[in-house]
């Protein structure tokens, strides 16, 4: 059984989708700078984490100056749970979390002692947005009998309602693993990427009804035509793409595991269906190949992102130096709820390291 909500649910989340375009008329993009200027942010924000012992990480998805001096700083660059833990481990005092609000809430949970700063608190995530607390609590009270899985992509209060958190990667295992105990399964938020673990393990799941607004618009009757024009290229997508595009890849996979395919692929042409920030470290993995984005426009095109995240296009330099500079913008969650939130956290990572699965999750 592959359930949508139901309609009086369903009534609601139309009003959740209008919270979306509120919040995306309040994603402004930062202005671009010239390479002197840039230098000058680079140099001035390592010295003052070096001064505060601050360690910055960040998503794939954000700008590629910032993924560099991540890196170039001693911090980090991976997926959402991959920065968590290593914000986790390292020694740092204040960690700087470059990415959207629940990335900064994960690694507030996973490292309570430490100061988590974000360049803005403003960036968030459709997912997130469309997944309200007191609905989705009230949904799961009517569905008692259900095992809660829910994605990383969600607020600290939604993961401290579930059973289960879990990220792309190891999503499809979790799941196999709950209907082996003959366990039904509620699944929020991503439709998407829901319909494709129950298309994929056969297992009872009702899903909530909420998408990422950047993989929502990659668009099957595009992907066809670009295949014509490459018709040896290689197709890898995220499995929060809508199903008809997840059926003409040849990979379907999480930010790690696209990045993975695309360096051992033996294609040199590479058509991606993901945030078009990948194609950073894409290029830097497999410099000898061409990456192709999925097509967005055309027919049925409605485009609110064109393959780039609005709320990791918000990070920059600058809001990354103010922050850093001020100690400001600092993610808290209250104790108890993070406490809360860490037991189906802990279970995840628990159940990778019991069957030796590699944690790898996405935006
Ligand atoms: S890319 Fe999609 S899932 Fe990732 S933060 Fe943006 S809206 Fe959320």
């Amino acid at each position: 059984m592959n359930q949508i909500i139901s309609s009086e649910t369903s009534t609601a989340l139309s009003a959740d989708t209008v919270l979306v375009r509120k919040y995306l008329d309040r994603a402004v993009r930062p202005a671009v700078l010239d390479e002197e200027t840039q230098k000058t942010y680079k140099t001035n924000i390592t010295q003052l984490m070096q001064q505060k012992n601050a360690r910055l990480v960040a998503h794939y998805y954000t700008d590629a100056v910032l993924q560099d001096l991540a890196e170039e700083s001693g911090g980090f660059v991976g997926d959402s749970l991959e920065m968590a833990r290593f914000g986790r481990d390292c020694d740092a005092d204040i960690l700087i979390v470059a990415g959207v609000k629940f990335m900064g809430e994960s690694a507030k949970i996973l490292s309570p002692e430490k100061t988590v700063l974000m360049p803005t608190l403003e960036a968030t995530c459709s997912l997130d947005i469309a997944c309200p607390i007191d609905k989705f609590s009230a949904f799961c009270d009517q569905h008692s009998e259900r095992t809660v899985v829910v994605y990383a992509n969600t607020s600290a209060a939604v993961k401290a309602r579930a059973d289960w958190v879990v990220t792309s990667s190891i999503a499809l295992d979790v799941v196999e693993h709950l209907m082996e105990q003959g366990k039904k399964v509620l699944w929020a938020p991503d439709k998407h990427l829901g319909s494709y673990i129950q298309k994929t393990t056969g297992a009872d799941m009702l899903l909530w009804d909420a998408a990422c607004i950047v993989h929502e618009e990659f668009k099957a009757r595009g992907l066809a035509d670009m295949r014509k024009l490459y018709p040896d290229a290689a197709i890898l997508a995220h499995p929060e793409s809508p199903s008809a595009v997840l059926e003409m890849a040849d990979v379907v996979g999480s930010t790690t595991q696209i990045i993975n395919a695309a360096k051992h692929s033996e294609k040199s042409e590479i058509i991606v269906a993901t945030d078009q920030g990948i194609f950073h470290r894409l290029q830097q993995v497999a410099p000898e190949k061409k990456f192709i984005i999925a097509p967005t426009a055309g027919v049925e095109a409605s485009c609110r992102s064109c393959a780039q995240c609005p709320w990791m296009g918000m990070n920059s330099l600058e809001s990354l130096y103010s922050c850093v500079q001020e100690t400001s913008n600092e993610v808290c969650v209250d104790s108890a709820l993070a406490a809360q939130a860490m037991i189906p956290l802990q279970r995840m990572l628990d159940f990778a390291v019991n069957n030796q699965l590699k944690v790898r999750g996405k935006a």
